[in-house]
């Protein structure tokens, strides 16, 4: 049987779920907003599928080998404008998926529900595409979601799942058929509390007086380097905000399990892997300056490399050495904030704007950083600094 005793333990995949014959198994959600695997003993049969098809717990507790070989490396961009300026980074996720679906494949990816649910869907066509394209860095829930590629792997379809790298592990660990399977996953620092997203959404609502229709924890609409979320009212007007990111960056408020991410390497299971090109200006410097956004694209089997070729008339792609573009997210798991436990206590006792003020405050430490950082990308961009 699954353990359940250690939240650290389950990214909340859901995989678990599935495969329990007696229905032993549900996913309950705790004040953070996290769903986690609970086992019903009284109707356990223990016949020990659950464990079987944990990849998360064989990979934390076995140590289970991924593939040792260093992917290729590109940074991306796409040709499209439109595709660009509505993509997270350079719209190398949704030529892929774009791409795939019109060669006659199904595409999964995480969409929104209304502006605080983020969940996997099913998309066939550039409609339902778009939705699927931009980071939503909260959990996305993909109850039922494996069974449902399994039938289209099973009805002879072509599929594409996109997601974190926990869930394109779980899901690979949980159906048949992967021989007609492609794997996207994203470099992942982790996933964010749903109840401290739905909570800040709450908190803008309550001081303009107005609903949320939507909103975007990065919106793709301004500089690429910035991270920098936006709501949109009932009423048209559109707000953009940093605390939530800000608190997201200082990792008060991730799933527990993100800081035992046995994923966190260059060795995913998956096809390919999406992010964001930060190591740019070595390679693009033009890319750099226009700060209009490039994707990094992990290359690691060979029916990812196709797929990589075939995309050349949609994107820019260019080979980039790996130790120009390394980042934290590939060589090892998150470590939660300082003040992560200290950060939950309060938001559960005192609410958003509560947290809001003592936490994404920006210390003079990091205004001074800032500072410099502005400065130097603006003397970059005049040509001053080389
Ligand atoms: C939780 C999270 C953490 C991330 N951390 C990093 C990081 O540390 N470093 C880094 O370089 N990049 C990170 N990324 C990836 C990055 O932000 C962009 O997704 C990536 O740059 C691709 O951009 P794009 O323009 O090519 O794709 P887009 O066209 O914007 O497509 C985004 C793709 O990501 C998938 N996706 C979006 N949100 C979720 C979600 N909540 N769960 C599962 N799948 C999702 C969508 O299905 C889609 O396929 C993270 C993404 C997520 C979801
Ligand atoms: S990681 Fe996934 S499969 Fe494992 S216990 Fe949690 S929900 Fe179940
Ligand atoms: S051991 Fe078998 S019966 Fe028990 S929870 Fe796991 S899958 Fe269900
Ligand atoms: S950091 Fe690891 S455990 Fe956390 S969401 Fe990302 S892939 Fe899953």
């Amino acid at each position: 049987m699954i353990r359940t005793d250690d939240k650290s333990l389950c990214c909340g995949c859901g995989a678990c779920v599935g495969v329990c014959a007696v229905q032993a198994i549900t996913m309950q959600t705790d004040a953070m907003g996290f769903r986690y695997a609970s086992v019903a003993e009284d109707i356990c049969i223990g016949c020990g599928r659950c464990e079987q098809v944990c990849a998360f717990q064989k990979a934390i507790l076995r140590s289970d080998s991924l593939s040792a070989e260093q992917p290729a490396a590109y940074a991306v961009r796409s040709r499209d404008p439109e595709a660009l300026r509505r993509s997270t980074s350079g719209a190398a996720g949704y030529h892929l998926m774009d791409a795939f679906a019109a060669a006659g494949g199904v595409v999964y990816g995480a969409r929104f529900d209304g502006p605080f649910l983020v969940r996997h869907e099913r998309a066939e066509t550039r409609a339902d595409i778009g939705p699927l394209r931009t980071t939503k860095y909260t959990q996305s829930e993909t109850d039922g979601v494996f069974a449902r590629v399994q039938a289209d792997l099973d009805a002879g379809r072509p599929v594409l799942f996109t997601g974190t790298p926990c869930q394109t592990a779980a899901l690979a660990a949980s159906v048949s058929g992967r021989d007609r399977l492609l794997l996207a996953d994203v470099l992942c620092h982790g996933v964010s509390a749903p109840a401290v997203w739905r909570a800040c959404l709450e908190d803008a609502s309550r001081r303009y007086g107005v609903p949320v229709a939507s909103a975007a924890f990065r919106d793709p609409v301004g500089r690429w380097s910035e991270t920098v979320s936006s709501v949109l009212f009932a009423d048209g007007t559109r707000r953009t905000f940093r605390h939530w990111a800000r608190l997201y960056q200082k990792n008060l408020m991730l799933r527990p399990a993100c800081a035992r991410c046995p994923y966190a390497s260059l060795h995913r299971p998956a096809d390919v892997t999406l992010g964001d090109c930060w190591g740019i200006g070595k390679v693009r410097p033009d890319w750099a300056a226009d700060d209009l956004g490039a994707s990094l694209l992990l290359v690691h089997t060979a029916a990812g490399k196709a797929w990589a070729e075939r995309l050349q008339a949609d994107w820019e792609c260019v080979p980039v050495p790996l130790n120009a573009v390394m980042q934290p997210s590939m060589t090892a798991p998150v470590r939660p904030g300082e003040q992560a436990d200290a950060f939950a206590r309060d938001f559960l006792a005192h609410g958003y704007a509560f947290v809001r003020r003592r936490y994404a405050a920006r210390s003079l430490r990091e205004r001074w950083r800032l500072l410099k950082w502005n400065v130097k990308r603006f003397l970059k961009r005049i040509g001053l600094w080389r």
